[in-house]
């Protein structure tokens, strides 16, 4: 159960800061990813295993690019729950099973 190595990420061109914290009850009452999203504003349950932790920072930076987007406009929270929940999961998979692919993007090599 590593802490996350960063207190910020850059998102769809603003910074979103990131954040752990111990009360695990109340968050997982929230939300069922252990993580919370509110503008620009992310809090991750601290005792999750990290995989977890990965998942949900993924998955509230996608909270973050659906309201940017104003995708909410369209579809309901109930369905942006569900997309998210899906791309979560795929992305950290593709990520963490590529990671070469990741230094791509992050412009380390090619
Ligand atoms: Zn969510």
């Amino acid at each position: 159960m590593g802490r996350i190595p960063f207190k910020r990420l850059a998102v769809d061109g603003e910074t979103v800061t990131v954040e752990e914290r111990d009360d695990r009850g109340r968050m997982a009452s929230g939300h069922p990813i252990g993580g919370e999203y509110t503008r620009n504003k992310i809090v991750i349950d601290r005792y999750m295993p990290t995989e977890s932790k990965q998942v949900a920072v993924l998955h509230e930076a996608l909270h973050h690019c659906w309201e940017r987007g104003g995708v909410g406009r369209y579809l309901s929270g109930k369905t942006e729950e569900l997309v998210l929940s899906l791309l979560d999961s795929w992305l950290w998979q593709i990520l963490r099973e590529n990671p070469e692919l990741a230094r791509w993007i992050a412009g380390e090599e090619g």
